[in-house]
Formats: C-alpha cells, structure tokens, sequence
C-alpha cells in the first residue's frame, strides 16, 4: 500500500445531485479526509463504485490500481474546524463521512484522522446529521466519543451474513460487524445497518439483522446504488466472476419485505440513505 500525504484546500464537499440527495432529506456535504482505500484489494474493492470516480483517476500515480496507494489529507482535522467555525448555516448541515472511501482505514489506528475529525464534530452540538460509514469494527474505538455527538449516526454496512460467496466477507468478520453494532446499540449510539449492495443471504439473515438491535436497516442493490443503474458494477472486475445474477433485484427485494414485518424502520435504497428525519423531527 503506498501512503501519501497531501495538504488540502477543503474537506466538506457539498452536495449539489446525486445518490445522497435522491430522498426526503438529503445530505448537505460528504467528507472524505483520504483518496482511495486501503480494503480495495478485499472482495469489496471488486465491485466499488469509488474507484470508478474521477478524484481516484487523477490521483493515482501511473500503474497504480484501486487499493494500491491511499492520498490522506493530512490537514483534514484543521479544515474541518474552520470550516465548521466559518458555517453560516451550520444547523442544516448534513454530512456523510465518507461516500468515496472508509473512513475506518488499516491506518486509522495510527494516524487517528477520524478520531480527530470526530474531535472537531464533538466542539459543535448544533449540527444537523452525521453519518459514519463504515465495513470496519475498529468503529469500536470510538463508540464513547460518537455517544457524545448528539446528531451522529453509526452506519454499519453488512451485506450478507453469508460467508461462502465468491467476493464477499469472511465469517470472522460478518460477526465482528454484527459485535460491533450491538455494542455500538449499548453504548447509546445511533446505529444503522445498510445491507449495501444485499448480496445472497442466508434463512436466518433477515432475524440477525432485527436481532442486533440497529434503529434503522437500509437495504439496497448493485443497480440501484452504484450510480450508474449497474453501469459501473458491469465494469468492475467482480461481474464477470460471480456465480449469481448481481442485476436480479428481487435477492435485495425479499430481504426489504421480510424484514418489514419484523422491524420498525427499514428503508430502501438512496430513500434509505437519505431518509434519516431532521433532528427537530427525531
Ligand atoms: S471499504 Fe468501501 S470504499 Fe473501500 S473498497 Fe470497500 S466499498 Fe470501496
């Protein structure tokens, strides 16, 4: 993995269209403190759609492939607070940490640029949303320092609790994601699960889900949520290899009724995604 630093003019990137604003409340800004991502060789980097997107192309150096180098803007933290400190209309903002990367990276336990990106948030009570995405249970680090966030959400991402597919999690880390909602759930966080994209699942997957406790379950498709209505899953190295049809909706469609009789809040797709209500409404 080649590790470069960068310093950057901005860190909070508003929202003008797109999947994060196709629904009732839409984000205001992403913020992503790195480009690329250091899980873009496991099975997820396969079919990512954030490799496809310009700021990775014209980052990389030359024969670099997605999970090969990650960019960290090392001044992230800093911008954040002036940007937050400069913000006219701080209590409408609503922000998706991170919609191109993760922002629980391998390096994250050394250089903490979350942590201290959380730091900042915690200094402003008077935020809208912030979502914190994530396919990493080293999140667990943070759970007392979200807790205090009063408008952040932990959003988990479990798209299977199989672990005998082609291109999809291990079972050592199907369980650490469901420990790391659970304990998330205890320490007084809002959590989410997104079962993004929902890749075949097991009889049992749609209770293991209500079971661990998440407020909300978003559940969504390599069609639906990459963008391009599948374009960019088509080209991506993972759609030629898979032993099922990743474009049959339906897989995804069933999981979203069973679970709809079995819990309060599940929600589909970019509607999911961008339906957390507005704080005075929560
Ligand atoms: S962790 Fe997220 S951003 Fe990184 S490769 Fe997997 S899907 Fe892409």
């Amino acid at each position: 993995m080649n590790i470069r630093y960068i310093q950057s003019k901005k860190i909070l990137t508003p929202q003008k269209g797109g999947f994060l604003t196709e629904g009732e409340y839409p984000f205001t800004h992403t913020l992503s403190w790195a480009i690329g991502c250091g899980f873009g060789s496991i099975y997820c980097g396969k079919y990512c759609y954030a490799q496809k997107i310009p700021n990775w192309y014209y980052s990389r150096e030359e024969g670099e492939e997605w999970g090969d180098a990650l960019i960290i803007k090392e001044n992230a933290p800093d911008l954040l607070q002036k940007q937050l400190s400069n913000a006219r209309t701080r209590q409408s903002m609503r922000i998706f940490m991170s919609s191109v990367t993760d922002p629980y990276q391998p390096i994250e336990r050394k250089i903490r640029m979350t942590r201290r990106c959380l730091e900042v948030f915690q200094k402003f009570d008077d935020l809208d949303l912030l979502v914190i995405q994530t396919r990493a249970p080293s999140v667990t680090d943070d759970l007392a320092l979200i807790a205090d966030i009063p408008y952040a959400w932990l959003s988990m991402t479990i798209e299977t609790d199989r672990y005998d597919l082609p291109y999809g999690p291990s079972k050592a880390h199907i369980e650490k994601r469901f420990d790391a909602v659970r304990q998330a759930v205890e320490a007084g966080v809002n959590t989410q699960i997104t079962v993004s994209p929902c890749l075949p699942y097991s009889h049992d997957f749609a209770t293991h889900l209500v079971e661990s406790g998440a407020h909300r379950i978003v559940v969504d498709t390599f069609v639906l949520g990459d963008g391009t209505q599948g374009t960019r899953t088509e080209n991506s190295p993972f759609a030629d290899t898979v032993n099922y049809d990743w474009r049959d909706n339906s897989i995804a469609e069933q999981l979203y009724q069973q679970l709809r009789h079995k819990h309060a809040n599940v929600t589909w797709s970019s509607s999911g995604f961008v339906g957390i209500l507005p704080r005075n409404q929560r």
